[in-house]
């Protein structure tokens, strides 16, 4: 039987990063994925000449120059800026919070009739510290921005008012004043020319990948082909959920292809009222400067999640990061797994900290 130095389970951007830096390294692996294609959440379908983003809308940004470069070096990143809108009761607000947003709102023409006018809405909690996410907005940003384009929103995205939210969700609310609709700070940004697909395909290009396989399925025979083990699925799951289940926020798309040329003229739009039960519309055609005759749309739902729904978002409170703690204690013991990626390690990473973690320990493969 052919042996490999490394099974990973999980062909998502950790397992195939992995793979790829334990290629240079002439290593051997074995990818498997429970899924029917590779990719994880990155993973794009086309539709009529179209990437339509399968798992939610994904925009790759980093400060990184190493990884920038390596992602660079398989393959070619367009110019795309994320410049999303917000869309409250039909009114239209650039993001993030900038002097766009400011003139929308109230009219303001300059930074300092701007931070006048939210400086002034801010002094409704002076003196008082917030004792929920409603009352730790408005201290930051003042109440006309926190009821237009962060209640209704925040409030479907964790499906609970935002009075019952904890302050400490919102740390922080960048205000730029300056006319500047870029969503990041990043100094590197872009989408994959030809898609996300590329990019993984590139990094597996050494790796034996079997797709349609479920690890916990029959682990002791994979285990069994090869010297180390990489997982990157849910942790808990991986110790048979033996402390209880950590919970996860999940999203439901719903696809709809339109025979128009152009829906809505952006990528991104997100709809900020409480009353619209999606949270945002994406436009994939925007991510790639399409031009084709149609569109494809997908808007967007947060829900509960139960166990077999897809795990989104990792709920940081404090019962699952006690558990999460728990199930850590026990990877720590486990010498032959190296437990890495969003699920393993029950965090929310943008795709630049999944390809900087690799890269970190690169030389320990
Ligand atoms: P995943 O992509 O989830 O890969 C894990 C893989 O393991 C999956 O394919 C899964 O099927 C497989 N697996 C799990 N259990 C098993 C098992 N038992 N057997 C076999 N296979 C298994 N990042 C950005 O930088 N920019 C963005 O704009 C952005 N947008 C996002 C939007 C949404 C809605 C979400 C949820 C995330 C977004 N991210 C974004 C984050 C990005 O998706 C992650 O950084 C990335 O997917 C992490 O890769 P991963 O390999 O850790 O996880």
């Amino acid at each position: 039987m052919e042996k490999y130095d490394y099974l990973i389970v999980g062909a998502g951007l950790y397992g195939a990063c992995f793979a790829h830096q334990a290629f240079l390294k002439g290593k051997r692996c074995l990818v498997v994925d429970k899924r029917s294609h590779m990719g994880g959440n990155l993973y794009c379908e086309e539709v009529g000449g179209i990437n339509v983003h399968k798992y939610g809308a994904h925009i790759f940004h980093t400060s990184d120059k190493d990884v920038w470069e390596y992602v660079n070096s398989l393959v070619e990143f367009n110019r795309y800026t994320n410049s999303p809108l917000a869309n409250y009761r039909g009114e239209l607000y650039n993001l993030p919070f900038n002097m766009n947003t400011f003139y929308q709102l109230w009219g303001a023409r300059t930074p300092a009739e701007a931070s006048v006018i939210i400086e002034r809405q801010r002094t409704e909690m002076e003196g008082r510290e917030p004792g929920n996410l409603e009352e730790q907005a408005i201290s930051l940003v003042g109440r006309d921005i926190y009821e237009k384009l962060i209640k209704g929103y925040t409030e479907k995205q964790w499906g609970r008012p935002c009075t019952e939210l904890p302050a400490f969700i919102i740390r922080r609310l960048p205000v730029r004043f300056t006319f500047d609709n870029n969503y990041f700070n990043d100094k590197y940004q872009g989408i994959p020319i030809g898609g996300y697909n590329r990019l993984i395909s590139k990094m597996l290009v050494g790796a034996d990948v079997r797709l349609d396989t479920d690890y916990f399925l029959c682990k002791e025979e994979l285990d069994a082909l090869a010297d180390k083990v990489v997982f990157t699925g849910m942790i808990d799951e991986y110790f048979g959920y033996c402390y209880g289940k950590l919970e996860y926020r999940t999203l439901r798309f719903e696809e709809e292809r339109l025979d128009i040329p152009n829906f809505q003229g952006n990528a991104v739009i997100n709809y900020t009222e409480r009353e619209i039960p999606y949270t945002r519309i994406i436009e994939h055609k925007h991510f790639e400067f399409g031009n084709q005759e149609h569109t494809v749309v997908t808007r967007e739902y947060p829900s509960e999640w139960q166990t077999g729904a897809e795990p989104y978002y990792p709920v940081n409170d404090t019962r699952n990061e006690r558990l999460f703690g728990m199930y850590r204690e026990l990877a720590e013991r486990q010498t032959n797994v190296i437990f890495g990626g969003r699920l393993a390690q029950y965090k929310y990473f943008d795709m630049h900290h999944v390809i900087h973690q690799v890269l970190t320990i690169k030389d320990q493969i």
